[in-house]
């Protein structure tokens, strides 16, 4: 009750192995997905009577939030990761400029794989970017069918 969507254990939040510096250093390496921004995200969606689930492995693509209630899911895109045509997503590290360019083509080559194969399946998907994160009404996301 009222904890919103399980974390399906994999990342619970008590019974830590890490130190925080290990630990904190764990999650910049698993990407972006908890991040400050993102609960906030999940909380203000609860609260608006969503019920969701999160990174479901068996969905194309690992959605991080899945509402199947309503057939929707969200992924929660990292702009530098994902290529995002913002000021962040655009900016390239000098070194290794080839390997990221390459890396991130083939991050966006691997999202639209997984839009493609969701729509397929008859899911709807939302793409939620990370600096649109902290200004985003989460009520004006659209997860309920106009029918629902
Ligand atoms: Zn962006």
């Amino acid at each position: 009750m009222g904890a919103g969507a399980k974390g399906g254990g994999a990342k619970g939040d008590g019974g830590d192995v890490f130190t925080p510096a290990q630990r904190s250093a764990v999650m910049r390496a698993v990407k972006s997905s908890d991040t400050k921004p993102e609960i906030a995200l999940r909380k203000a969606l609860f609260a608006l009577g969503y019920r969701y689930r999160l990174n479901v492995r068996t969905l194309p693509g690992k959605p991080d939030l899945v509402f199947p209630r309503h057939g929707a899911v969200i992924f929660v895109h990292g702009c530098f990761w994902h290529g995002h045509d913002c000021k962040r997503g655009r900016r390239v590290p000098k070194t290794n400029r080839a390997y990221w360019v390459d890396k991130i083509a083939r991050n966006k080559a691997r999202d639209e794989k997984a839009r493609n194969a969701l729509t397929a399946l008859g899911w709807r998907v939302l793409t939620v970017w990370e600096c649109e994160l902290k200004t985003l009404d989460p009520a004006s996301l659209k997860i309920r069918r106009e029918e629902d």
